[in-house]
């Protein structure tokens, strides 16, 4: 590992203890080996003077839940020094009396709470004080005889501190431990299973030695490797799993979707599956013994959180494996809890998917994006401690206690309230404009992750965020319906909501005149193409949460015009198809319902040109045309797509097969 230290950056601090406290935290969480998602802290001792002219000492110490990567000044607490140091002199201290009295020593009320190892920090008599949870030093730790390696490799000047339970507990043992420790005699401090800290009264002093610590540990681990590797004895070899799937069949994405129904039945709520299949992730999955490799615990306690202390092993029956996975659950939790504490729910956080990789689970993309990293550096940490004769991580017992432990459920609590439609998997077609893109965009907004199809191919980088994936595809080739249907599924794990509203509006011939290819060309994609669509769907959505699919109509079904005969009847059918669908799907739980719009001029269609057209060819003005209904209202995409994501979801959870209009009142249709 290198040193991001620049000089030039550095010297822009000015020389302030906190800017350069800054600085190199933020060089610190650029390494996802070092630190991930919000693991890791870091804190700078400073003298202040307050308001009166008095110096103070203060801790300026990570704030709980911030991120070493982007922290700024403001994610650091400041303590009174000796507030923090004493409190590591007492022989106990609640959790509850920790967070207060921290608090109750800030300079600034309004600052973040400090970091659960704050009073940590505050024992070390340094400066500046770093830790992280460096990958290679705690897999190295996690084996099964992790202190005589860490002691061979780093000799007298590394403090060894055996695994307690983070927080006052910790604190309390460095305090106890370090008392009589000379402590320019030390470079720095390893925690079993947990992670390392260094220090120094220099910022790029105490950094580097992390850097360092944490190489000299990369090389141990590729030499160690490297050995075990030429005298292939016990290693783990891989099982005779196709471990490149180049097409991802069918029956292969139907165990997939059945994985996350019943994942999403257990948690109580729909979650996005994300399915890495990749070498790394698949070639561990295909090992002999995963099964019992990949349920002996976390590469660190705080990943408990994120993870669950052990992962689903997938066999045949999804829905068994799941029910197998939260029996083992909740025995895991009878086992420690001692009949107090509330079980918190009891579905699996990520699977291992014997032969085709894993599988993240989570209740919006950036939970399951925090599970896949965890697990990615979980997975070759793992390998790793296997090639050192035994991956070891703690058990059980220690990884309850930081799961259940109140101060880390609460940084779980930050994530926000769940929206409507939080975790669905949704499709929309002709996403690239008008109200189909107003569906993508309501849909997100309402928690569903989308696919969003369109033949245009600026749809692939339309939404330039995550949760959406834009694919280019013609609604009226049978082949690029069905593979992207099978992305879909791929990327998010299943299907739930099928928005179908690709569409054309061809131009105004009268039967007499009609040309066949305007006929044709009407049929295949305003009627055609959305039966092979929801024909590809159907046995995913069968297999989806509530699913439920929308028709995007027209008020000409009910009220055709003169010249539009090729879009009226081609609408009609697939009003028709519609009812037809809702009355074969009802018994797989799929509700079908269409609505009908009318007048929406926010779309690709309506020209200012066409429009001022249309308009005069009324005797209209524009604003008196776009309004031209019963209630005189303008209706645009947006409010389409609220009605169909409403019509989506729990709203219209007991209705299907009907067809409501949205067009400001419509005599005709009335
Ligand atoms: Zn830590």
């Amino acid at each position: 590992m290198k040193s991001r230290w620049s000089e030039r950056e550095a010297r822009r601090c000015g020389g302030d203890p906190l800017a350069l406290r800054v600085y190199t935290s933020r060089l610190l969480g650029q390494e996802p080996t070092l630190v991930l998602h919000g693991g890791g802290n870091t804190s700078v001792k400073a003298p202040v003077r307050d308001l009166f002219g008095e110096p103070e000492e203060i801790l300026y110490v990570k704030g709980s839940g911030g991120d070493l990567k982007t922290i700024d000044a403001s994610g650091f607490s400041p303590v009174r020094l000796d507030v923090a140091r004493r409190m590591a002199e007492l022989e106990r201290l609640s959790d509850t009396a920790m967070v207060t009295t921290q608090r109750a020593a800030m300079i600034d009320p309004g600052a973040p709470n400090p970091s659960v190892e704050a009073i940590l920090h505050a024992v070390v008599p340094f400066c500046y004080v770093d830790h992280t949870h460096a990958d290679a030093v705690v897999t190295i730790t996690n084996t099964r005889d992790g202190a005589d390696r860490i002691h061979r490799i780093y000799g007298k000047r590394m403090l060894i501190v055996p695994y307690v339970m983070p927080g006052f507990l910790l604190s309390r043992k460095v305090y106890e431990m370090t008392r009589e420790v000379d402590w320019s005699r030390c470079d720095g401090m390893v925690l079993m299973n947990h992670g390392v800290f260094t220090f120094a009264d220099d910022a790029r002093v105490s950094y580097e030695r992390m850097i360092r610590i944490v190489t000299v540990a990369e090389s141990y681990l590729r030499r160690t490797a490297k050995t075990v590797a030429s005298r292939t004895s016990h290693v783990v070899r891989p099982l005779s799993y196709d471990l490149r799937p180049t097409t991802y069949d069918r029956s292969c994405l139907e165990q997939l979707a059945r994985l996350r129904r019943a994942v999403s039945c257990a948690r109580g709520g729909a979650v996005v599956a994300r399915w890495e299949p990749g070498d790394e992730a698949a070639a561990f999955s295909a090992l002999r013994n995963v099964t019992s490799v990949a349920t002996r615990g976390t590469l660190t306690p705080d990943h408990v959180i994120r993870t669950k202390p052990f992962p689903l092993i997938v066999r045949r029956n999804p829905e068994a494996d799941v029910e197998r996975f939260t029996v083992a659950y909740r025995r895991y939790f009878a086992r420690h809890a001692n009949g107090k504490l509330t079980c918190l729910d009891p579905a699996p956080r990520w699977a291992v998917w014997p032969g085709r990789g894993i599988v993240a689970f989570g209740r919006s993309m950036q939970d399951v994006g925090i599970v896949a990293d965890i697990v990615r550096h979980t997975l070759r940490a793992i390998r790793a401690g296997e090639a050192l004769g035994g991956w070891r991580p703690l058990p059980q017992r220690a990884l309850f206690d930081v799961e259940y432990w109140e101060l880390e459920q609460a940084k779980l609590k930050k994530g926000g309230a769940s929206l409507p439609l939080q975790g669905k998997v949704a499709l929309v077609t002709g996403a690239a404009s008008g109200i189909g893109k107003a569906c993508v965009e309501t849909l997100r907004a309402q928690g569903a992750v989308v696919a969003a199809l369109d033949i245009d191919r600026r749809i692939v980088s339309l939404f330039a965020q995550p949760g959406i994936i834009g694919v280019r595809c013609d609604v009226t080739d049978a082949r690029q319906v069905d593979a992207a249907v099978q992305e879909t599924v791929r990327h998010f794990g299943g299907l739930d909501i099928l928005i179908s509203n690709a569409g054309i509006f061809p131009a105004s011939e009268s039967i007499a005149r009609l040309r066949q290819e305007t006929w044709n060309r009407s049929v295949s994609v305003n009627l055609s193409s959305h039966q092979r669509l929801l024909q590809a769907c159907i046995p995913y959505l069968s297999l989806g949460i509530e699913p439920s699919v929308v028709i995007i109509g027209s008020k000409n079904v009910a009220a055709p015009g003169p010249g539009a005969a090729a879009y009226s009847v081609a609408k009609a059918g697939l009003a028709q198809l519609a009812r037809v669908a809702a009355l074969e799907l009802a018994s797989s739980g799929i509700r079908v319902n269409v609505v009908h719009p009318n007048q929406v001029f926010d779309t690709a269609i309506w020209t200012p040109q066409v429009l001022a057209s249309r308009a005069k060819q009324y005797g209209l003005s524009v604003e008196q045309y776009k309004s031209n209904n019963l209630l005189n209202v303008e209706i645009t995409s947006r409010d389409v797509a609220q009605l169909a994501c409403a019509m989506a979801g729990s709203l219209f959870a007991k209705t299907t097969g009907a067809q409501v209009p949205i067009d400001g009142g419509n005599d005709r249709v009335i």
